[in-house]
This record gives structure tokens, sequence and C-alpha cells, in this order.
């Protein structure tokens, strides 16, 4: 099997250094970048699978990196895991347009970088093998094309948001945990994954408009996508 390529932006020497060297071990294709353009030019010419992307850049910062990522149909399904120092950045980053998949604040530790790194290919690969149309009440969901709409009309969604949109309504009713959301086992990043969990489905109601009911909070638990049975007056 062709090694999955990850690259990364970053001008800090140092950790471009410890990352290449961790991911590498790990049995990833490592390629970098040390600024906005130029890691930008290398998502578009390289096609990784994943890009570990610092906010803080030269000549191009990290979000303008991650829209143009996004708004460009060669590379906007790659994820994006977003390197930032600011946590007041994370809504930001994570929510509405800006479109990146995961973030981690530095300083870091690589130990559960690399496992997030790992989650977020591995829910990529899972979606691969799915190939059908699903829908509850006003929201349908098409794989293949990576087009959800609500009541005809599409929904941009980031692809952290589609794959969570998805989830919901393959399965209306099911609660589901923030950590099954976030497809990762326990660990000192719990926190953290609780909070990005929180803020894509922010995101995700709020682009739902009207229907932003359909996702339901389950105390305790998580979210789940309204029961189809439950017949409510505007769905
Ligand atoms: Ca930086």
């Amino acid at each position: 099997m062709a090694k999955q390529k990850i690259l990364i932006v970053e001008d800090e020497r140092d950790l471009i250094e410890v990352l290449t060297y961790n991911l590498s071990k790990e049995g990833y294709e490592v390629i970098s970048a040390s600024d906005g353009k130029e890691g930008l030019q290398r998502a578009q010419l390289n096609q990784p699978d994943l890009i570990v992307l610092d906010l803080m850049l030269p000549i191009m910062d990290g979000l303008e990196v991650c829209r143009q990522i996004r708004s460009d149909s060669r590379t906007q399904n790659i994820r994006v895991l977003m390197l930032t120092a600011r946590s007041e950045d994370v809504d930001e980053i994570v929510g509405f347009n800006m479109g990146a998949d995961d973030y981690v604040t530095k300083p870091f530790k690589v130990k559960p970088l690399v496992h997030r790194i790992k989650a977020l290919l591995r829910r990529g690969k899972d979606a691969d093998s799915e190939h059908e149309i699903i829908a509850a009440h006003s929201v349908e969901v098409d794989r293949v094309n990576h087009v959800a709409r609500c009541r005809d009309e599409e929904l941009l969604l980031t692809p952290t948001e589609f794959r969570l949109l998805w989830t919901f309504v393959r399965q209306p009713g099911r609660p589901f945990s923030r950590h099954e959301l976030m497809d990762t086992s326990r660990g000192e990043d719990a926190n953290a994954l609780e909070r990005t969990i929180d803020v894509h489905i922010r995101a995700l109601r709020q682009k739902l408009g009207n229907d932003s009911g359909l996702i339901e909070t389950v105390r305790g638990i998580g979210y789940r996508f309204r029961p189809v049975s439950d017949a409510k007056a505007n769905v």
C-alpha cells in the first residue's frame, strides 16, 4: 500500500524537524514548507492526505491557506490539522468556512499530536468505503458527490461537518458521545477534543438554519439527530 502523505507547513525549523522525524517513524511520507504560499503550492502539487498547518506563517497566514485549500477542488478534501499558539482563535479555526478539521494548541506534545493525525486519516479512509445517499427529515447527504442538502438547499460544510452530518443522518435517534464523534479513544487531550466537537456542532447547527434543532443535545452523553418517528411541526 502506498504511504500516506503528510505536508507540514511551519516556519519553525525545529518543529519541522521533530515532526518529520516522528511522522516518518510512523510510516508516513513527510514533506514540508516554511511559509503559507509555498505550503499552498505544495498542497496543490503534491496532493497530501493531510496537512499540519501552522496558523502564524510568513507571507500568507494559516487561515488564508486553509480557506484557499477549501475553495480549490484539487485540495478541498485534504484533512487539515491547525497548529495555534492562541486558544482564543479556536472558534474561528474550526468553525464556519475556515474549514480546519481539528486543531492543536502550542506548545504540544508530539505523541498526542501523532494520535490526532492518525485518527483524522482513519476517518477519511472509512468515509471512502461508503457509497450511498441517505436522508432523514429535511436533510439529505450524498457521500459520493460529497453534497449535503437541507430542504433542497445545498449546505456548504467543512469535511468534518460533512462527516458529522453523515454520522447523524445515518442513525437518527441514536445518541453519540463526543468521543465517538471524534473517533478517538480517551487520552490526555480529551478535554480539547470535547471542545472541538462542540465548536463543530455549533457551526453545523448554524448552517442548518431553521432546522438547527434536528441536532439535539443529549444531556450527559453528547448529541443525536432527531428520531424520524418524532414528527415536529416544522419538519
Ligand atoms: Ca509560526
